[in-house]
């Protein structure tokens, strides 16, 4: 009998909610939620085609393990293969201690699932080794949140686009990676075309077709622009001097370091007019309200943090912040990146918005899960950790969710570290991705419409995720995984202990779990499933007793500082780390397309996906092409000082001369010799360790 279960599409951050129609073992279709309040009703194309979407025939059905490097995975059973991985995570742990051992997660696993690996990782195993996916999408953004507002919380609503009366949206192919949002502003573009939007990016992309004034910046000159732009508010008085005064603390350092930032000087830095970045300026400053949007542009930088500081220096000097229409506002890059950063799944966080390198909240965590204390010793970011598993540090490495072998840069490097690495457990619910190959232990996972739980959007709105089918074969849930693998591990270190596992539904997790968010920035210590299905998606805070989530932050100007105000973050612009040269004269950028996810997975199995661009290619300006003398569809060896690929070069007026372009998805599967991360560099920013994904210096000659 044919049924319908509401649950969130698991792609972008948007987190729009779906209508799942299915029967006992089959999805035969996706419409949009027209009751979520992320997409009333409107999902982009991947969305809509999910029933299309996860081929059987790609999915890991069962353990499969191997005993030896260079062996053939066999299939096994569920207690062989997770005695043999307590075995030797436990003995390893023994003979070298707790950081020998590592976990490297994804943003699209579920908040529970999340929470579950986090308390393996601190409370069983004792290691901050726990990285994220979420370290190449939005951490970044979390560092400047935290330094400048002082807590890792977006203070806006998805209603904030209706109601500002001019967007910035900066390093955001908007178009294609939020297209429900995109659709939403449109929306409200034609029926207000008063309301003023800049697009900053050094591509003309699909996004500036409803700018006012797009910026093409040169790559990695966002922190001269936003510096520029902030001199002139300060010149022009647009700036909220009593705001600067009351709220903020800082100012005085930023605004002598940015009068340095004249409009002649940042339009030579950043290659554009400066009557340009003027009319930018007065757009912001005259504006009653001024949202700002943004994604990895921003983030994947060696500089994202400073991006991240100086356009939240915008809106704190002009006051515009915590009221309608008016706030920065990341768009989050993966469907859960934010339940990531709620249960603490980077290196350097703890559950609730904590620190791993706070001894109160090291403490105010391991007091309640009962335990003596959390480890000290820092954790590794993600690329750090796959250089210490490379160099040997790390012994056994647990992968859930995620394909590292495609998309971290330098993909050599991290290849050469999961070759090495004496034990590699994959934790998937596709046998096809790149890094599988890599697996001594597979572990099939259940993926989307299998699978219960919760996710975060950007605007803080809290969804459930509901299964509407089982898994195939022996898939078993994420957090069942970790579950399982904990308890064992417990008997091995622990034996004379108490478990602190005793969880054997989603639900308790995320009981126990929002209990650690009381209290804090993010409380949502009120919400529980019952009321989710109740009431339907909320954005935290919700506080116990609370009728409805919390829309905007802020309102009432008092920031989760010490001292109640805001800080104003003064960084000098720094230039992106690899420059252009004789020998490698382009500047390569990368990203997603409108109708693929990340590495492909589960998009790359619908034909109807293909249609917008059907091969993986790289783009150039038209008067590049000539210059080089090559034609449209010809193939091109790529060359970086890390790898070279070889793809069909197509003209597109969207880029500068000297720039070129690679879209992020295809790897081994669909290009041999890898993907665009055989070219990328694995410099990182050294406040996040955020990945420099979006610069790479690169040549290109004919085959
Ligand atoms: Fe899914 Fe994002 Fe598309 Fe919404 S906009 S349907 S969340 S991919």
């Amino acid at each position: 009998m044919r049924r319908t279960t509401a649950s969130t599409c698991c792609y972008c951050g948007v987190g729009c909610g779906v209508l799942i129609e299915h029967d006992a073992d089959t999805i035969h279709g996706v419409t949009g939620d027209p009751a979520h309040p992320a997409n009333y009703g409107r999902l982009c194309s991947k969305g809509s085609t999910l029933h299309k979407t996860g081929d059987p025939a790609a999915r890991a059905l069962y353990p499969e393990l191997r005993l030896g490097k260079g062996m053939a995975r066999s299939r096994t059973d569920w207690d062989t293969a997770m005695q043999h991985a307590a075995r030797v995570f436990g003995q390893t742990i023994t003979d070298f201690g707790p950081d020998s051992v590592a976990f490297y997660i994804s943003g699209q696993l579920l908040t529970e699932d999340y929470y579950a690996f986090n308390k393996l990782a601190r409370a069983v195993v004792g290691t901050n080794n726990i990285d994220s996916n979420s370290r190449l999408c939005m951490s970044s953004a979390v560092v400047g949140y935290k330094q400048s507002l002082g807590a890792d919380s977006p203070p806006c609503s998805y209603e904030d686009i209706e109601q500002s009366d001019c967007l910035l949206i900066i390093g955001s192919n908007m178009a294609y990676a939020h297209p429900v949002l995109f659709r939403r502003l449109e929306q409200a573009k034609s029926l207000d075309p008063a309301k003023r939007i800049i697009v900053v990016d050094p591509r003309r992309t699909a996004t500036c077709e409803l700018a006012d004034v797009h910026l093409g910046i040169q790559p990695g000159t966002d922190v001269a622009l936003l510096h520029g732009i902030l001199n002139l508010l300060i010149q022009q008085d647009w700036i909220d001097e009593t705001f600067i005064q009351t709220h903020t603390g800082g100012f005085d350092a930023l605004q002598s370091l940015v009068g340095e930032y004249t409009p002649e000087h940042v339009a030579g830095i950043c290659g554009i007019d400066p009557e340009a970045l003027r009319q930018v300026a007065q757009m912001i400053g005259t504006a009653p309200s001024f949202l700002s949007l943004w994604c990895m542009g921003m983030n994947q930088s060696s500089a994202g943090s400073a991006k991240n500081s100086a356009l939240i220096n915008l809106h704190l000097a002009t006051g515009k912040i915590g009221k309608p229409g008016s706030g920065p506002f990341s768009l989050t890059g993966q469907p859960n990146a934010m339940g990531g950063r709620e249960t603490g799944s980077l290196s350097n966080l703890l559950p609730g918005h904590r620190d791993a390198t706070n001894a109160k909240d090291r403490a105010e965590v391991a007091d309640y899960w009962g335990i003596e204390a959390l480890p000290d010793s820092p954790g590794l970011s993600a690329i750090e950790l796959f250089e210490a598993v490379r160099r040997g540090k790390i012994k056994a490495l647990w992968i859930a969710c995620t394909n590292p072998a495609q998309s971290m840069p330098d993909q050599t490097l991290i290849r050469e570290a999961l070759a090495l690495c004496p034990f590699v457990v994959v934790q998937e619910a596709f046998a096809t991705t790149e890094t599988c190959q890599f697996a001594d232990l597979l572990l099939p996972a259940s993926s989307w419409g299998e699978k219960n739980g919760t996710v975060t959007n950007s605007e803080r709105r809290v969804s459930r995720v509901r299964s509407a089918i089982p898994a195939p074969g022996e898939a078993r849930a994420d957090w069942a995984i970790a579950c399982d693998f904990a308890q064992r591990l417990e008997k091995q270190l622990k034996p004379d202990q108490p478990s602190v596992f005793g969880f054997h539904q989603p639900q308790t997790l995320f009981d126990e779990f929002r209990g650690l968010t009381a209290k804090r920035d993010l409380d949502y210590s009120g919400l529980s499933y019952q009321l989710l299905d109740a009431l339907g998606p909320q954005q935290w805070p919700f506080l116990p007793g609370a009728e409805r989530g919390t829309a905007r932050l802020y309102a009432d100007k008092l920031f989760p500082t010490i001292d109640g105000r805001a800080r104003f973050i003064a960084d000098t612009y720094k230039t992106v780390k690899e420059q252009q040269s004789t020998d490698y004269p382009l500047i390569l950028n990368t990203g997603r397309l409108r109708d693929q996810w990340h590495g492909m997975s589960r998009t790359g199995t619908a034909a109807q996906l293909f249609g917008h661009v059907d091969q993986a290619q790289i783009s150039l300006n038209p008067a590049d092409i000539d210059r080089l003398e090559l034609h449209d569809g010809q193939l091109v060896r790529v060359t970086s000082r890390r790898g070279k690929l070889v793809l069909p070069v197509v003209a597109d007026e969207q880029l500068q001369a000297g720039q070129a372009y690679i879209p992020m998805h295809w790897g081994d599967r669909f290009l041999r010799g890898g993907g665009v991360n055989v070219l990328t560099q694995p410099a990182f920013d050294p406040m996040s360790g955020q990945p420099e994904l979006k610069q790479a210096a690169i040549r290109i000659e004919p085959v």
